[in-house]
């Protein structure tokens, strides 16, 4: 058990204001690995206080030497990253092969995008008889959660480095460790003091008075729609900018002449993938009528292969979450054709690759994000019907469509409600736009409109 001190402000590990710590748990095993500060408003304000005083210098050093750094920060993390996938599996249980590949991959190759993109981005242009000027929006807040660690902070630090603005992060309360380690990657990199500040805490301690604070000019957070919705009422009466990274529902729309066994099986790896601890995943697998009962044995079967592949959910009460949900299914008529609500092991916040069958779009585990290794199949009727189905909860994050024609799967995604949809098995893309319709955000991470997000315009007219 580690106990570290101190949380980096303007360029150093400085001890916290007041005693009181966060345990870190290994959910695989429910030990606790650490302790780390548990931060309050005082000590936000101190690396809120650092932030603002470096980003005058921050804000004018020119793009190619930001550029520079970024590039420095991406090589740290690649000269760090079996240290960083440990760490991400020892606080967040992500088995060591998905650490690796996703959990460090992803965010390196995040930061390398923002490391090109602050060198060749136009923050000047010409319009009529006017320069416009795209300058940073300030000091921002960042707020992150646990379920990509690493990837979560990037995804903001990155963009937000680029556009030339200064920052304060507060990671989430289960997984500090993985975001202390970024915060050495950056002093590392040879990034300003100052110019980013890691301050762990409590959400309604540490992170309110992130969000709350006067002098942040914007703030990003990512998690549940409930705090969501909390930091975009204190933004929207401060008149402070906002972007919100929140749940989804998303829909695996299988048509009926796509590769339905393709279709099933990348759909149940996406769903169970990190324990289904992803925003986006597929939960919701809709099916037409006449190839339903195939469709649901293929799923079976790919759940229960999946079996000891998957990690654990993060912590106690994630794993109380998730049960309830699958024993609500069956309540509400689910049909459970793999996994359940019991514990595969003896320790550990496991839970079993689960799929339910016969859901109909009202129940509960078709409306709410389950967060957890769950599959939901729904039959439509006709492709109205299964538009209807995919577009009838109040998220709209991500998505995708099968076809054995991809002009009809496109055509159908085009009426959507959702940002972000795969056709045939496409893959992600880190350089596109990520973020949600509806209820599931506002705002946009990673690509160039993950930078401008970080941007506001000023324009010259002569
Ligand atoms: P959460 O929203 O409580 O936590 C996310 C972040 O917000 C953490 O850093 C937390 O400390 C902070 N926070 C909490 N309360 C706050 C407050 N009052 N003011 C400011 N910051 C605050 O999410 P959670 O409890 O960790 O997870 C609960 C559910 O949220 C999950 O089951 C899942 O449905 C959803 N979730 C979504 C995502 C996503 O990527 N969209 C990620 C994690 C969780």
């Amino acid at each position: 058990m580690k106990a570290h001190d101190g949380m980096y402000i303007d360029g150093s590990w400085r001890p916290a204001a007041g005693p009181d710590v966060i345990e870190v748990v290994n959910p695989a095993d429910e030990q606790v690995i650490a302790t780390v500060p548990a931060g309050t408003v005082e000590d936000v304000d101190a690396a809120v206080r650092a932030a603002r005083a470096a980003l005058p210098v921050w804000a004018s050093t020119p793009p190619a030497e930001r550029a520079a750094r970024l590039t420095a920060l991406r090589d740290t993390l690649v000269a760090r990253q079996d240290e960083i996938a440990r760490t991400v599996t020892a606080e967040l249980g992500a088995p060591p092969k998905l650490a690796q590949a996703v959990h460090v991959g992803l965010p390196i190759a995040v930061a390398g995008s923002y490391a090109d993109l602050a060198a060749t981005y136009a923050f000047e242009e010409r319009t009529g008889n006017s320069t416009v000027l795209h300058e940073p929006v300030g000091v921002v807040g960042a707020i992150t959660p646990w379920n990509y660690p690493l990837h979560q902070i990037v995804a903001k630090a990155a963009p937000a480095l680029a556009a030339g603005c200064t920052l304060v992060v507060k990671p989430a309360e289960d997984t500090p460790l993985t975001a202390r380690l970024f915060a050495e990657a950056v002093h590392a990199a040879g990034i300003p003091a100052g110019v980013f500040n890691l301050v762990t805490g409590l959400g309604p301690v540490a992170g309110q008075a992130l969000a709350e604070h006067p002098d942040v000019d914007l703030v990003s957070f990512t998690g549940s729609t409930a705090v969501g919705r909390r930091i975009g009422a204190i933004a929207s009466g401060m008149v402070k900018r906002v972007a919100l990274e929140l749940g989804g529902k998303s829909a695996n729309v299988i048509l009926p002449g796509a590769d339905l066994a393709r279709a099933v099986n990348v759909g149940v790896a996406n769903v169970m993938s990190n324990s289904g601890q992803t925003c986006s995943a597929w939960t919701r697998m809709l099916v037409h009528r006449d190839r339903y009962d195939e469709a649901v044995e293929l799923a079976a079967a790919a759940a229960a292969k999946y079996g000891d592949r998957i990690g654990p959910l993060v912590n106690a009460g994630q794993l109380q979450r998730v049960r309830g949900y699958i024993e609500k299914g069956v309540a509400e008529g689910a049909r459970l054709v793999a996994g359940g609500p019991g514990s595969p092991r003896e320790k550990g916040y496991f839970v079993s690759p689960t799929v339910l069958a016969d859901v109909t779009p009202e129940m509960t585990v078709a409306q709410e994000e389950i967060f957890g290794p769950v599959l939901s199949v729904l039959r439509y009727e006709d492709q109205e019907d299964a538009l209807r189905i995919a577009n009838g909860t109040v998220y709209g994050l991500a998505g995708a469509v099968w076809a054995g024609d991809e002009a009809e799967a496109v055509a159908f995604a085009r009426r959507m409600d959702t940002g972000q949809v795969d056709i045939n098995g496409g893959g992600f893309n880190p350089l596109a736009p990520f973020g949600g319709y509806k209820q599931s955000g506002v705002g946009r991470e990673l690509g160039v409109h993950g930078l401008t997000e970080y941007l506001q315009t000023k324009s010259l007219q002569f």
